[in-house]
């Protein structure tokens, strides 16, 4: 028999009880269970034939669209542990990941996606629905639906130049019969251990530990593990491994359908991470650039008399830009540590109105301090209801609701390296009916910043310029993620997967705060509900901050100083983005350590 060490090039994986606990075509039976699973089990053991086994079970079952959607969910969810790692990990090693399985192509293309592998490199038997979704037919000349399919597809696939050595992994007698083709056959027990696979591969595993010592050898393995940095700086944050790995995927076209299906499957989430509903004439977009990118694009839509409410380093740069590209920019000065008291930020719009716009950070990233919107927004709509508010929602969309009717939001932007968990490059915003009606009046808008052609390419799956795709790629996965709860045990459906994201980001302001109070310290912000859900700053009160950051830092955890003249006055820690509450509690206790050595 042959079988070859690490390295290898390329590792193939079967689907069904070997990527996800569960075999599909189980799921799909309902009444017909047990009559199909006898029949399946008869075929991985080898007492039936495949192609007479294949059609029946289809013809039996007549797999809808909205069935296969369901099955792809149930495949999501049952991931085998710790599989999302070991993919990313072998990504990360530079090994191309390859999905082959007998299994159903629009469910088990899901599973891939999740883990990041390219559509391209899934190997499945398409269906053929009507107009209604209704099943009509498979594809039957597909190699993967004949007896010997699987090997002669290996066959094949291990011909190609471009992937190399090729390791295979599965649970079945369809994946055993692969192994004269590949330079590695590994059966894998984590949900099924079939006596007779085991018997017959030279190398088992029973856990996806094991199973990557059969794939990677020793020095990739210590590469691939290498700690990670753990990123508390409120922004760039902590990225999981899986959305690094995203990025990695083949390069598209992005005038190519593929580019157009990618921003398909990010744009309906955009709804949800600002709060809009269709019918209000809201609309979204993404762009490439920098957060700021979209601050100038949101002040190149609106008249030039602007109030810009100025209480801390990024409301203060709405306040720069707007007076470098010309705009009449007033500044609303408010203390450091504080939200604008309404009262006299109305008078002001009044007395020295009308203005355009004004702007606001929502959460102003330097000094931990949030701006309740509600209330804003009320006061807005008594007092100056035809002004503008334009808000930078930056450490707080993705982080905390957003509704951009009951904050009365016309312009709200952020980036991907904050709230969102992701790299930096991306900027993201959406902009009301109003915001839109007005910003076609504007007369000099510029090119490349003009906010109504940056939302019309994203609308029209045109964007004016070429797009950084590797981060599209990574945010559709982080938005796909969140809506189905992937770090909160599961999710009900898109809402609740945000909703538990958000109450997780709450807990931790929690669990930071009372940590704080319990070492003596307290919040920077000058009152408890003005306390940022998503970024803590926190008095230093006396402790040494440089000596404690550099303490954790030596543990692999990355903290901020104060901004600015809060320098050793103050520290910050951004409890958003994928950061468990687990990673937070050894944040905390290593903080608690460094600052008890200090004190002693
Ligand atoms: C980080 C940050 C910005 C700037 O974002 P860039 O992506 O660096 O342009 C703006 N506003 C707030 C509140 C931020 O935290």
């Amino acid at each position: 028999m042959k079988d070859s060490a690490p390295p290898y090039d390329t590792v193939v994986f079967d689907c069904d009880s070997t990527l996800s606990a569960i075999e599909g075509i189980d799921e799909l039976a309902g009444d017909l269970r047990s009559e199909l699973a006898a029949l399946t089990e008869r075929a991985m053991n080898g007492e039936l034939a495949l192609e007479d086994v294949y059609g029946l079970r289809l013809e039996r079952v007549r797999p809808s669209r909205a069935a296969l959607e369901r099955v792809a969910r149930r495949y999501v969810e049952t991931i085998v542990p710790g599989m999302r790692e070991l993919v990313a990990r072998l990504e990360r090693s530079g090994k191309r990941v390859l999905v082959v399985s007998g299994g159903l192509l629009p469910a088990v293309r899901e599973v891939a996606r999740a883990l990041g592998v390219a559509d391209r490199d899934v190997h499945a038997v398409d269906v053929v629905f009507d107009a209604h979704g209704a099943y009509r037919d498979f594809e039957r000349s597909h190699p993967l639906t004949r007896s010997g399919g699987k090997p002669a597809l290996l066959a094949a696939l291990s011909a190609r130049e471009d992937l190399g050595r090729i390791a295979f992994v599965g649970d079945g007698a369809t994946d055993l019969e692969t192994r004269t083709h590949v330079a590695r056959f590994v059966a894998f027990g984590a949900v099924v251990r079939r006596a007779a696979v085991f018997a017959g591969a030279a190398a088992t595993a029973l856990t996806t530990h094991e199973l990557e010592q059969h794939l990677l050898t020793p020095d990739e393995r210590a590469r691939a593990r290498r700690p990670m940095q753990r990123l508390w700086i409120p922004g760039p944050t902590h990225v999981r491994e899986e959305i690094l790995a995203a990025q990695a995927l083949p390069m598209i076209g992005h005038r190519a359908p593929q580019m157009d299906a990618l921003i398909d499957r990010i744009d309906p989430h955009l709804a949800l991470l600002f709060g809009y509903r269709h019918g209000q004439g809201v609309r979204g977009a993404v762009a490439t650039g920098s957060a700021t990118s979209l601050m100038e694009s949101a002040l190149i839509g609106v008249g030039p008399r602007l109030l810009c409410v100025v209480n801390g380093a990024f409301a203060k740069r709405w306040h720069e830009v707007a007076r470098t590209i010309g705009r009449d920019a007033v500044s609303f000065d408010v203390a450091w540590g504080e939200a604008p008291d309404l009262e006299r930020l109305t008078d002001r719009l009044v007395k020295d109105g009308p203005f355009d716009a004004v702007t606001v950070v929502a959460n102003e990233t330097s000094t931990g301090v949030l701006t309740p919107l509600a209330p804003l927004a009320a006061a807005l709509r008594e007092r100056a209801p035809e002004t503008l508010l334009l808000v930078d929602a930056v450490t707080l969309a993705g982080g905390q609701p957003i509704d951009m009717e009951r904050h009365g939001i016309d312009f709200v932007l952020t980036g991907s390296q904050k709230a969102l968990a992701l790299p930096p490059g991306l900027a993201l915003c959406a902009a009301s009916k109003r915001y839109q009606e007005r910003a076609k009046k504007v007369a000099s808008r510029s090119w490349y910043l003009d906010p109504l052609r940056i939302i019309d390419g994203h609308e029209k799956r045109a964007t004016p310029t070429t797009p950084a795709i590797s981060l599209y790629q990574a945010l559709a996965l982080q938005l796909d993620d969140i809506a189905r709860g992937a770090l909160e045990g599961g999710a009900r459906d898109a809402a609740d997967g945000w909703n538990k994201r958000f109450a997780r980001h709450t807990r931790m302001q929690a669990r930071m705060l009372a940590w704080a109070h319990a070492q003596g310290l307290c919040a920077f912000p000058a009152r408890a509900d003005w306390c940022s859900p998503t970024v803590s700053c926190i008095a230093a009160n006396g402790i040494d901050v440089g000596r404690m950051s550099a303490d954790l830092e030596a543990a692999g955890h990355h903290i901020s100083n104060g901004y600015g003249d809060l320098k050793g006055k103050t520290f910050r820690v951004g409890h958003f983005g994928d950061h468990l509450e687990s990673d937070l509690e050894e944040l905390l206790g290593l903080a608690a350590e460094a600052i008890a050595r200090q004190r002693r």
